[in-house]
């Protein structure tokens, strides 16, 4: 009998991400295999991201589409989980056989009608089936208790939970063995980390996992997502500057650069606090680079609200930003506020920020032409290669005749040239 297959539609961030090399896996021993495209599918599971309106509209999208598909395959399954918020999910109900919280795909052979395995406590448990062959996201805990007021994430994942550290320190020892060279520790806000060490009995922070993870053997890098300023301290970037394996690589999101405007957001500190952990970070980890993530057109933001986040973009003078024009979400606080700024105005202020990144960007990139560099090869294009420098910064690389396979390997690259959003260079 030919196997039943499936095929996953993954919206949103790496979390989501993650979590469908989850579903993957939990398929894969269900006995599943996956289908080249939605319309050959048996099953088809959408893990879904509520954070924007045009990924809710999209899952929406699909009815036609499944409806088609039953009219050929009357055993055609469609589930729906990820950050679903509970409004949306009374109507999602009507295209999809299930609505699930991501934290039951460990028992989807209930759904499915097949036979169960081994009963694990927490979906975080499953082993993933890894897309990429040298770079592995590791979530170390899920849920958020902050409650910004604009963001959904405590309504449909809930409140934060840590994965014990033995189990983390044994995903990422398995995985280093198996020759994986970067690990994405993942999380709403990995900086309240909060795990069980179980063969002490204690609780570890996450500076604590980090230097537990540091004492893996192996040549490989560390890297995390998402902080919160409130959350990341000296600690943390002590910890950074001294472990040789987490990467001088920070996205501190600061959504905003005024004190008014992040009162209202819930964000509990303020831009000197922020930037006064911007220059401890710089002088602990001098070679740093820096992201954040912005709001512009927050309801009430005034221009000289606006002008004061464009001051903060020139004084930090980041690396990279992901700038997001504000859309209210359903069941937030911040819903009920007047979202008075035009969209053109939001468009406009985006592109200010984005003219001004441009720039420090580019200041930031040219300091580095010159020097050496270590490179992960992601992948090959038609005159080299492209990969990822320590910093998190795209490097292109020129093949110069190089016939080896370098994907997935580190190489030592000297910088020639700088671009906004990349760095050109040779290898050594
Ligand atoms: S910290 Fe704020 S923005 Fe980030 S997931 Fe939690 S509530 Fe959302």
């Amino acid at each position: 009998m030919a196997k039943k297959s499936y095929y996953i539609t993954t919206f949103g961030c790496q979390m989501n991400v993650s979590d469908s090399e989850r579903i993957a896996s939990m398929l894969s021993s269900l006995d599943y295999v996956p289908a080249s495209n939605l319309e050959d599918a048996d099953l088809a599971l959408v893990n879904m991201c509520s954070v924007r309106q045009t990924a809710v509209d999209r899952v929406h999208g699909l009815a036609k589409k499944f409806r088609e598909i039953r009219e050929k395959n009357k055993k055609f399954t469609a589930i729906l989980t990820g950050c679903v918020l509970k409004k949306d999910s009374q109507k999602l109900c009507k295209i999809f056989d299930y609505v699930i919280d991501v934290r039951e795909i460990k028992d989807l052979a209930k759904f499915l009608g097949s036979k169960s395995f081994d009963s694990i406590d927490h979906y975080l448990q499953i082993a993933p089936a890894h897309q990429s062959k040298f770079s592995a996201n590791v979530p170390i805990m899920t849920g958020c208790n902050n409650f910004c007021t604009y963001c959904v994430v405590p309504y449909t994942r809930n409140r934060e939970t840590s994965r014990p550290a033995k189990e983390i320190v044994a995903e990422i020892t398995k995985l280093v063995k198996k020759g994986y060279k970067e690990i994405w520790l993942l999380g709403q806000n990995v900086n309240s980390y909060h795990g069980l060490i179980l063969s002490k009995k204690g609780w570890t922070s996450f500076s604590e996992l980090l230097e537990m993870i540091e004492e893996i053997p192996g040549e490989f890098w560390v890297r995390f997502t998402s902080s919160h300023p409130k959350d990341f301290n000296e600690k943390v970037i002590k910890t950074t500057a001294s472990c040789k394996k987490v990467t001088p690589y920070l996205n501190l999101p600061v959504q905003s650069g005024d004190n008014a405007i992040l009162k209202k957001m819930n964000r509990r500190y303020k831009v000197s606090d922020y930037k006064a952990l911007i220059k401890k970070a710089r002088k602990e980890i001098p070679n740093l680079c820096l992201s954040t993530d912005i709001i512009v057109g927050f309801p009430g933001e005034t221009q000289k609200q606006f002008e004061n986040t464009a001051k903060l973009f020139r004084e930090v003078g980041y690396d990279m930003a992901y700038i997001n024009k504000y859309s209210p979400r359903p069941g937030t606080a911040a819903e009920k506020l007047n979202d008075n700024v035009s969209k053109e105005e939001k468009k406009n202020r985006e592109k200010i920020l984005t003219e001004i990144l441009k720039e420090t960007a580019l200041e930031n990139n040219k300091k580095i032409v010159g020097k050496e560099t270590v490179v992960l090869i992601d992948s090959k294009t038609n005159d080299g290669w492209l990969g990822k420098n320590d910093q998190y910064k795209t490097v292109k690389i020129k093949s110069n005749g190089q016939k080896k396979d370098l994907v997935g390997k580190f190489v030592n690259v000297k910088i020639t040239k700088a671009m906004e959003w990349a760095l050109e260079g040779e290898i050594k």
